[in-house]
C-alpha cells in the first residue's frame, strides 16, 4: 500500500487564519505603527497616499500580512502531537505529495511557492495525513529560505514522531528571481532533505524520488 494522496493544501480559509494574532509582547509594534510603516513604503516609491484607491491600502496591507504570516503565532510540533497506533502491521513508509505551499523569502519579502513531498517510516504509530500538510503551511507562513523550510519540516516530524526515517523534497518558485533580479521565468530550485533509513538506503530514497515523480500527477 502506497499511502500517496491527493493535493491536501490547508486552505487559506481555515478558520484559524482569521485567529488574531495580537500577542502580549511588549515590543511588537501596534497596529497603527505597522500601517504608517506601509504608508512610509507607499510614499517611498512615489505614491500619493491620500488618494482615493490606497487610503484603506496600509490597512489591507497589515491585515495580509497578519494572514500571510500566521505562522509566527503556530506551533508546528503541536500538530504532530495528535498519533494513531492502529495500523494493521503497515511498516513501509508513508507518503504525502504534492503538498501546495506559498511561502515568503527572507531576503526580499517576495513570495515562493511551489509543492513539498514528505515521506516518514513510522515506527507504530502514525499521525493524521492532513497534519503533514498542515506542518508545512505552519512554517511556510513565516519569512524563510526554502533551504531552512526543508529543515524544519524534516525536524519537527524527527522530534515528535521518531520514526525510522524522514524525506523531504520540495520544489518552488521563486518570484525574487522570476520577476526582478536575473528573471528567469521557469527556474525551479529543489531542495532535499534525508534522515535514518532515507539517508541510509540509497534504494528507499530511490523509491521515494520515483513515487515522487511518479504517475497519477
Ligand atoms: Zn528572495
Amino acid at each position: 500500500m502506497d499511502a500517496v494522496i491527493k493535493p491536501l493544501r490547508a486552505a487559506g480559509s481555515d478558520a484559524e487564519n482569521t485567529t488574531s494574532t495580537t500577542t502580549s509582547d511588549p515590543n511588537r509594534p501596534s497596529r497603527s505603527e505597522a500601517e504608517a510603516a506601509v504608508k512610509v513604503l507607499l510614499k517611498y516609491i512615489g505614491e500619493n497616499t491620500s488618494r482615493e484607491g490606497l487610503i484603506d491600502t496600509p490597512r489591507r496591507v497589515v491585515e495580509a500580512y497578519d494572514e500571510l504570516f500566521r505562522g509566527y503565532h503556530q506551533n508546528g510540533e503541536e500538530l504532530l502531537e495528535r498519533t494513531f497506533g492502529e495500523t494493521a502491521g503497515y511498516d513501509d513508509f508513508v507518503l504525502v505529495r504534492d503538498i501546495g505551499f506559498t511561502s515568503h523569502c527572507e531576503h526580499h519579502v517576495m513570495p515562493f511557492y511551489g509543492n513539498a513531498h514528505i515521506a516518514y517510516a513510522p515506527v507504530d504509530r502514525v499521525v493524521g495525513l492532513s497534519k503533514l500538510a498542515r506542518l508545512v503551511d505552519v512554517f511556510a507562513s513565516r519569512l524563510q529560505t526554502q533551504e531552512h523550510l526543508t529543515a524544519q519540516v524534516v525536524n519537527a516530524i524527527e522530534k515528535t514522531l521518531k520514526p525510522r526515517g524522514v524525506a523531504v523534497l520540495i520544489e518552488a518558485e521563486h518570484t525574487c528571481m522570476s520577476v526582478r533580479g536575473v528573471g528567469k521565468q521557469d527556474a525551479s530550485t529543489l531542495t532535499t532533505r534525508f534522515t535514518g533509513l532515507f539517508r541510509d538506503d540509497p534504494q528507499l530514497q530511490a523509491r521515494f524520488l520515483t513515487m515522487v515523480r511518479g504517475p497519477g500527477r
